[in-house]
């Protein structure tokens, strides 16, 4: 994981990559609610941990972001 000078973060799980643009974030939270084993806060920082769901859930949750500030690099 990293947050580059952009405000982005990007997660390198094994499986799948998920950027999110802190930006465009509306902090709805619909994300940390929906898969909170994935989407979460750890000490202050947003965390996305692609190594905790499978990629479908993954996937299904990223489509509900309202802000579309989840992307998923394929
Ligand atoms: S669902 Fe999207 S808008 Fe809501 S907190 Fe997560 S990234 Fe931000």
């Amino acid at each position: 994981m990293q947050i580059d000078a952009h405000n982005f973060l990007l997660t390198e799980g094994t499986k799948m990559e998920v950027k999110w643009d802190q930006d465009v974030c509306s902090h709805a939270g619909v994300c940390v609610n929906s898969l909170p084993k994935v989407f979460k806060v750890e000490d202050g920082s947003f965390v996305i941990d692609t190594d905790a769901a499978s990629e479908a859930e993954i996937r299904g949750t990223v489509s509900k972001c309202p802000s579309g500030a989840l992307t998923i690099k394929d």
